[in-house]
């Protein structure tokens, strides 16, 4: 496979890196925006949960940081990962866990006493295959997510993230109601139809009276068997679904051709900005040294040397 063929088959892949862009998640982003006018004037005060390596943060300085009289931009964008980010303009980076409290006073320290106006999180952990467990995982994700929210968001506020639309959702719909107002369940086009891979939009923040924010939600605690297929009349909620992206926009199932306008030759253009020290390093070097096991396709796993080294 060669080095473009990432680019015929995934269109937003090569328009990040045309537009510039770190990561193709940055249409996704767009996308919601067409529908749900998350940057509206009022938005000055802004957190991007698990945002390395940089593109909903690209997306959020390109929209909100308009300058002011004094040249300063009245905008405040506060971005967090586990993972090293490389630097971007106009964003401040806190390198820290959304599970943890810690994470959730060094944002609120940025902010210097003041309430966010939009958190958005596309947190996603590294994914096993087993998808239970990824379901599992990336519904604590949300919630951690949800948990630090409560700490920094104000009254009205909205909260953008990402959901893995399995057979628990709507547990996870209804603890989200309790929260907000409105609760959608948004499709990016940008985001793969073959995909569970969803995002809810959650506005009209309005924790229940007397709600003290804290890290150690019983919510996190969810017996899944207990409750999750049980829930009736009022306490099961269904969120509404939408598309969103402009119909005459690119599909993201589709393999397009290379072809350019005016019958030009394609020029295969490097990512961006990749993360800067991912997890998968390590398994990068070995794969450009040709020292990393492979599957013979037989199931068994082969080491780079050829001999077969477990089934
Ligand atoms: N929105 C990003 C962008 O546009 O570039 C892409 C985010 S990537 C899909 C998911 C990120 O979630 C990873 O960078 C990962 O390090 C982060 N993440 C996963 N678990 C986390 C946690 N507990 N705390 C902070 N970040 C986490």
């Amino acid at each position: 496979m060669g080095r473009s063929s990432k680019d015929k088959r995934d269109i937003y892949y090569r328009l990040a890196k045309e537009e510039g862009w770190r990561a193709r998640s940055a249409f996704k982003l767009l996308h919601l925006d067409e529908e749900f006018n998350l940057f509206n004037d009022g938005v000055k005060r802004v957190v991007d949960l698990c945002a390395a390596p940089g593109s909903w943060s690209q997306v959020l300085t390109r929209k909100l940081r308009r300058p002011t009289d004094n040249g300063k931009s009245d905008a405040k964008i506060v971005a967090v990962d586990l993972q090293a980010m490389a630097p971007l303009p106009g964003v401040i980076q806190i390198q820290g866990d959304i599970t943890k409290v810690s994470t959730a006073e060094s944002i609120i320290s940025h902010f210097e006493g003041e309430p966010a106006d939009l958190v958005v999180c596309d947190g996603a952990p590294d994914v096993t295959g087993l998808h239970d467990i990824d379901e599992y995982i990336q519904a604590q994700l949300l919630l951690a997510a949800l948990n630090i929210t409560t700490h920094v968001l104000k009254n009205g506020g909205t909260f953008v993230a990402k959901i893995f639309r399995g057979k628990d959702v709507s547990l996870l719909y209804a603890q989200l109601r309790l929260f907000f107002d409105k609760v959608t369940c948004a499709k990016p086009r940008s985001s793969r139809n073959s995909s569970i891979e969803a995002f809810v939009v959650c506005e009209g923040y309005d924790p229940p009276e007397d709600y003290i924010p804290n890290m150690s939600n019983p919510l996190l605690d969810m017996d899944y068997d207990l409750y999750s297929n049980q829930l009736e009349g009022p306490n099961r909620v269904i969120a509404p679904f939408l598309a969103c992206g402009d119909l005459s926009g690119y599909d993201s199932d589709k393999t397009y051709p290379l072809q350019l306008e005016g019958g030009k030759e394609y020029k295969y253009l490097p990512p961006t900005q990749g993360p800067i020290n991912p997890p998968y390093k390590h398994a990068c070097e070995l794969k450009s040294a040709s020292q990393l096991a492979k599957e013979d396709g037989l199931g068994h796993v082969v080491a780079a040397s050829s001999s077969q080294i477990s089934t």
